[in-house]
């Protein structure tokens, strides 16, 4: 098999990925294809799983976690529907990729991303410092706490399981803002929520993703 590293040509793979995540649904919006394509996935996984980076399924990453499925990336980017000059908080920041895509829709916008395992948090600043994106904040800590002193944010994405969402959370998502969960023990739904004046709102609830677990004070505990 040709190395990506030495032929560049992921482009090919990078088409064959976009048309099936066109034709199964998961990818329908022509901002998140260019974001998806600008932030090459081979960039952020380990090199001796480069050659599966445009496959469409999860892959393996240091401390037994993963980079998620870019159709499940896609969707939960499209259902999140950010918007340029946000400031987006980003639990679980695993290899760095759904920050970078992130980072390339909302412009000027802020984003702060946290992962409880040092490794990762090392692992994803290089991937994101490697493509130049300078808007993303890779920070070490128990996200289940969010982040209080950078609330509150417009966008919200839980990118690990959770049972039910950290009550933390929706106290920093701002009035209207959109949080996106993977809910529930297994399979999981994934959920999007709208902070409104009425309360905390369900606004799209999809069965049938598997997601590893969030861990910390308001997530799944050690065993
Ligand atoms: N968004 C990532 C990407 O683009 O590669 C994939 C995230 S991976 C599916 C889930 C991540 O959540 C793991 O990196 C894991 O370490 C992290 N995680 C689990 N519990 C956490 C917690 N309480 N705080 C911060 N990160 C957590």
């Amino acid at each position: 098999m040709i190395s990506l590293d030495k032929s560049k040509n992921y482009e090919i793979k990078m088409d064959e990925l976009i048309r099936i995540m066109k034709n199964s649904g998961f990818l329908t919006s022509n901002r998140i294809e260019w974001a998806i394509r600008k932030n090459p996935r081979h960039e952020f996984v380990p090199k001796s799983l480069q050659d599966s980076a445009y496959k469409d399924i999860p892959l393996s990453l240091m401390k037994k976690q993963t980079i998620s499925q870019p159709s499940v990336v896609s969707r939960m980017t499209e259902l999140l529907n950010v918007k340029k000059g946000q400031k987006i908080l980003e639990v679980g920041s695993g290899s760095g990729w759904q920050s970078a895509i992130l980072s390339f829709l909302i412009g000027h916008g802020k984003i702060f991303s946290i992962d409880r395992h040092p490794e990762l948090v090392k692992f994803a600043k290089k991937n994101l410092d490697k493509l130049g994106v300078q808007n993303v904040n890779v920070i070490l800590g128990d996200g289940s706490l969010g982040l209080s002193k950078e609330a509150p944010f417009d966008r919200i994405i839980i990118t690990a399981a959770c049972k039910k969402v950290p009550p933390p959370l929706f106290e920093q998502l701002s009035m209207e803002g959109l949080l996106i969960a993977p809910v529930g023990e297994y399979p999981q739904s994934l959920i999007l929520f709208k902070k409104t004046s009425q309360g905390i709102k369900e606004i799209e609830n999809q069965p049938g993703y598997v997601f590893v677990p969030l861990l910390g004070k308001f997530g799944h505990q050690l065993s």
